[in-house]
């Protein structure tokens, strides 16, 4: 499956050729086992077309490093007992790390997308040095407290705003007022690595791909509704950054007349009409008794109707959006993270806005959807950037690929 001319492109592949080649095939065989969780070494070795012998010896290191586990052979058949594999859920874990404008979370995930352990950092007010030795420490303890029972593979961490990946630096996350942050050079040699650092957005899209609608499809668009605002395309697999990392703005997509003024200095943007303090901030004037999104989403479903009507208000301007993304990109699902995915009873006046507005009309209505993911977790999302550079390069990951011949 895997030609030799691939294997040129690895990144960090400094090796020999055949440790390239092998570090490729270890990643197809991590991959096929993590969306193919029960398989046998036969089958593995048939859809790869690798030999019975190179998939015995990568799931053996892939074994012996915690990264996959046997499971106990079916009982009865003839022959050889065959040994189903499936993703070692136990004794791996990463971390993730959401830096968020005042508090910070940190988790520890397993492979699964299932969290282990997680903690809350408050920094509101503080700048971004003084922030990050608190995210550390933090994290340290995590680190420590369960170092004995699992192997931490490395460190995702996700923010908001602009995020240059390769550079490691965040170019500008407005809400939390930070601008061109070197975070990789603040975070050198004291968090598990390797440590990747994304934009919220793309990070959900990762956790999406992974854990959610991706395993239908590798073919969409993901909108993130929260406080922040944003979407991200997913093409064949891959996350579409954008030449200048930029990929996704749809804060200031106009989507309503309301003379509502946003900070881009235009009325009726997505940002003022149906962000999270948007939504606050329409309950306020409207005399209810919420002072954040958790409490207008309380009141709704105790069956405020004021709190009811503002929430579906908020949907139509998502589904306006939405309707503009499908028409652009025509992708074969639209899906909708964030605090929508929280109130699935409104969620038909966001279909219904997106059969209206949508030039595909009703046939784009169809292909929209809600989140899978229940909880919207920035942290998770945050740990299944790691996840995804793990089953892209395994050997990688654990430090194997780091010099000549170390895989031999
Ligand atoms: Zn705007």
């Amino acid at each position: 499956m895997l030609e030799r001319d691939q294997a040129v492109g690895l990144r960090n592949g400094r090796g020999h050729r055949g440790d390239d080649l092998r570090r490729l095939n270890t990643a197809a065989v991590m991959k096929h086992v993590f969306h193919h969780p029960g398989t046998f070494r036969s089958e593995i070795a048939a859809q790869l077309g690798l030999s019975a012998a190179s998939v015995t010896n990568i799931t053996s290191v892939l074994i012996n490093d915690n990264l996959l586990e046997a499971l106990p052979s079916p009982v009865g058949g003839q022959g050889r007992p065959r040994v189903p594999l499936q993703v070692d859920h136990r004794s791996s874990a990463v971390l993730g790390i959401h830096l968020g404008p005042r508090t910070t979370g940190v988790v520890l995930m397993g492979l699964d997308g299932k969290e282990r352990a997680a903690v809350l950092v408050p920094h509101a007010g503080m700048g971004p040095g003084e922030s990050i030795d608190l995210v550390v420490a933090a994290a340290e303890n995590l680190v420590d407290t369960y170092a004995g029972t699992c192997t931490i593979l490395g460190t995702g961490i996700a923010t908001g705003g602009i995020v240059d990946r390769e550079a490691g630096i965040i170019v500008d996350n407005p809400s939390a007022g930070w601008q061109n942050v070197r975070v990789m050079d603040l975070l050198r040699g004291r968090l598990p690595s390797p440590v990747i650092l994304d934009n919220n957005a793309r990070a959900a899209a990762q956790s999406e791909l992974l854990y959610g609608n991706g395993r239908r499809t590798d073919d969409f668009v993901l909108m993130v509704i929260t406080a922040d605002i944003g979407s991200v395309m997913v093409d064949s697999g891959r996350i579409r950054s954008g030449f200048s990392q930029t990929a996704g703005q749809i804060a200031h997509l106009r989507v309503s007349d309301e003379p509502r003024e946003c900070p881009c200095g235009r009325t009726g943007c997505l940002a003022v009409m149906a962000s999270d303090d948007a939504v606050t901030r329409t309950a306020i004037e409207h005399g209810l008794p919420a002072r954040n999104i958790d409490e207008v989403l309380a009141l709704a479903s105790a069956g405020g109707a004021a709190a009811i009507e503002i929430l579906e208000q908020r949907n139509r301007y998502v589904g306006r959006a939405a309707s503009s993304l499908l028409d652009i990109h025509d992708p074969e699902l639209l899906v909708v993270a964030g605090t929508p995915a929280e109130t699935p009873a409104f969620f038909g006046s966001l279909i219904a806005e997106v059969g209206k507005y949508a030039h595909a009309g009703h046939g784009a209505a169809g292909r929209v959807v809600l989140s899978s993911d229940h909880v919207f977790s920035l942290s998770l999302f945050a740990g299944a950037t790691l996840v995804d550079a793990l089953l892209a390069d395994p050997l990688g990951v654990l430090g194997f690929g780091e010099g000549e011949g170390s895989l031999s």
